[in-house]
């Protein structure tokens, strides 16, 4: 079966419904709900938290796996509704950091397997992204978008486009060396 409509649509009943049974529906995708608890405009903060909640029961091992595979969804999801200072979100970055490399030691997982991943290195100092684990063509990894992002939303389009197919190929890798545990 497949859900058939987007995650960022769904009512609470909805997500409690799918996470519930989600191994029925082959196009459910896990990194698919966090994002999409973020973008959904039919909820309220407190019951997207409740959703990510629920998420948790069932996905909280794949959601720590997204500090690496999806570090920026995975801090808006952790993150979310919160009001964050310059120094929180210093904070924030350094424990990605860590995460990221405790992550692929636990899993022993070889660098090289990681070939689409760089280093965000944009040149300013300051960034607090400096050192953290990017997919290569990833928004992260683009040197100046986070600094002026909506400049040239045709290039931003085409960069998408990629991204999708990129995020596809990778997620199987990925998902590859996940499973074998
Ligand atoms: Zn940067």
């Amino acid at each position: 079966m497949e859900i058939g409509q987007k995650f960022n649509t769904l009512t609470l009943k909805e997500y409690f419904f799918y996470i519930d049974n989600y191994k029925k529906y082959k196009d459910f995708n896990t990194l698919g709900l966090y994002r999409s608890i973020v973008e959904n405009e039919k909820l309220a903060l407190d019951e997207k938290l409740t959703v990510r909640e629920y998420a948790h029961k069932t996905f909280k091992k794949t959601f720590d796996f997204l500090q690496l595979k999806d570090p920026k969804t995975f801090v808006e999801v952790e993150y979310l509704g919160q009001e964050l200072t310059k120094g929180d979100e210093q904070k924030i970055w350094d424990d990605i950091r860590k995460s990221q490399q405790s992550i692929l030691e636990d899993k022993k997982i070889k660098h090289r397997n990681f070939g689409e991943y760089s280093k965000h290195n944009c040149g300013y100092d300051t960034c607090v992204w400096n050192g953290i684990m990017v997919r290569q063509g990833s928004w992260l990894a683009e040197s100046s978008m986070h600094f002026d992002s909506d400049k040239n939303k045709y290039q931003q389009k085409l960069k998408s486009d990629k991204r999708k197919s990129d995020r596809k190929r990778e997620r199987q890798i990925i998902d590859r060396e996940f499973e074998t545990e």
